[in-house]
């Protein structure tokens, strides 16, 4: 089969042909159909700091899709072929304390599909059967296709109480649109998204936000003063993993206001613990998704009428996946989907 392997230790990923993957006695095998790249696809690309030291070589990429059951080993009786499925790109232990008690996203063992073991850019992939997630075969694959990033969207928005809440939401990358959407969709009264690219901000205007900034030119306290706001906002979810805009942040929460913070910072980054003290703020560190809730809850908001499916600016055959990663790292692009087979 063909699929998608960063085979050497420098920028670029290369289409290659390898095995069709074995399946154990608890794995599914799925036929990939819509994969969605993830910008942890791109910093493997980039050959970053992160990529150098998490990366082994080679290494089959990918972790967001959606595709159907093509086989399953002896112990899987729950699902048969054809079934539309997506997958859990987080494949945890199962035995330690936080798994035993059903909290499997804070597993400390666990491993990344496309990041630790061979991932979803390929026309087959398989995960254990505890990976695997029934999609309602209603929901477009384009969109079932970005359940992963969608679930950090969700995991982040649906930490704190939103409704009639004003929220902020720094970074209008896909994972911080989505958020405003969903937000939006939660009952949330303002949604102020921040970002520095103009793209990405009319992205997040068509998803719903209230109001966006670009805070290259303009202050966050100046959306509070024009929306009439008086106290800081009670929700601030952090989406872009940039210090600056976590500072910001954290001076326009409200006394008592909620921190979901999702963007991954720089090691050390430093920030105003006074801020956080005097204003008796609540910060919470987010890692994935939580398995299952978030998945239900996703599917329940889209069956209820969310619609993310504006973040999907690009499609493309997952042969054309040069011109799909340029486009991606070029900034100018929400969500973009690789087709592999119908
Ligand atoms: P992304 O890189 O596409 O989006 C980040 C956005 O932040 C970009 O549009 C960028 O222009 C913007 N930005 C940069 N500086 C800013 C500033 N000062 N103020 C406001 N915005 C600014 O990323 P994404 O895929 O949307 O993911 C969002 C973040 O979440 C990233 O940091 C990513 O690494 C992280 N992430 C974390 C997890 C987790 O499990 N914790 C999972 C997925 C992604
Ligand atoms: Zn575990």
């Amino acid at each position: 089969m063909q699929a998608l392997v960063k085979v050497r230790p420098e920028p670029g990923i290369w289409l290659k042909e390898v095995p069709v993957p074995e399946i154990g006695a608890n794995d599914v095998l799925i036929r990939v159909h819509k994969t969605s790249i993830c910008g942890t696809d791109i910093h493997i690309f980039n050959w970053d700091k992160w990529a150098r030291k998490t990366i082994p070589i080679p290494m089959q990429i990918g972790h967001e899709f959606v595709g159907t059951v093509e086989d399953f080993g002896s112990n899987v009786h729950d699902f048969k072929r054809g079934d539309l499925v997506s997958g859990e790109g987080h494949v945890v232990c199962g035995h330690c304390r936080n798994c035993m008690a059903g909290r499997r996203h804070l597993c400390p063992h666990t491993s990344g599909v496309g990041v630790n073991r061979p991932g979803a850019f390929a026309e087959y992939i398989a995960i254990p059967q505890t990976n695997v997630w029934y999609c309602d075969p209603s929901i477009p694959k384009d969109v079932l296709a970005c359940f992963d990033p969608l679930g950090n969207a969700t995991h982040t928005a649906l930490s704190f109480d939103v409704l009639g809440e004003d929220v902020l939401i720094t970074g209008a990358g896909p994972i911080g649109c989505m958020a405003a959407a969903i937000v939006k969709h939660a009952g949330a009264r303002y949604v102020v998204v921040t970002d520095v690219n103009p793209y990405r901000l009319e992205l997040a205007r068509k998803l719903g936000a209230t109001m966006t900034l670009d805070v290259r030119n303009e202050r966050i306290s100046k959306a509070q003063e024009k929306l009439g706001m008086k106290e800081g906002f009670d929700v601030g979810l952090e989406m872009s993993g940039n210090p600056w805009a976590l500072e910001e942040m954290l001076s326009n929460m409200c006394h008592g206001g909620k921190v979901a913070l999702l963007g991954i910072m720089p090691s050390g980054t430093p920030i105003d613990w006074n801020l956080v003290v005097f204003n008796g703020l609540t910060m919470k560190g987010i890692y994935g998704r939580e398995m299952y809730e978030t998945w239900y809850k996703m599917t329940a908001m889209i069956q209820t009428g969310l619609d993310i499916s504006p973040v999907i600016t690009h499609r493309f055959d997952y042969t054309d996946y040069e011109e799909a990663f340029e486009i991606m790292r070029s900034g100018q692009s929400g969500k973009i989907i690789l087709n592999w087979s119908d």
